[in-house]
């Protein structure tokens, strides 16, 4: 089970409070791995989530912070290409295969 306490980071040139949370986490009644509170500048992801898929979270809450305008199934694509290029290169610090 992963867990953040709250942490500050730098995102989309602001500062974001990024945490986890005993889920279900729901956005607009649908279960969700992680979500943006933009009103109160936080990333929230369910503690649940583990390995490379909680990177993958990370880095897709992060890219909905850095931009805004881009579509669910861009930020889907391009977290699960990073994701996957981190894991390639071994710098997840495990194996996921
Ligand atoms: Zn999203």
């Amino acid at each position: 089970m992963a867990h953040i306490k709250l942490t500050e980071i730098q995102a989309g040139c602001q500062t974001y409070e990024i945490m986890t949370r005993r889920g279900p986490l729901k956005v607009d009644g649908a279960v969700v791995d992680g979500f943006v509170d933009f009103d109160k500048r936080r990333i929230v992801i369910d503690d649940k989530v583990e390995g490379a898929r909680f990177v993958e979270v990370i880095l897709h809450e992060v890219e909905h912070i850095q931009y805004p305008y881009l579509d669910e199934s861009v930020v889907e694509q391009a977290a699960k290409e990073k994701t996957d290029i981190l894991s390639e290169l071994n710098l997840l610090g495990w194996h996921d295969d």
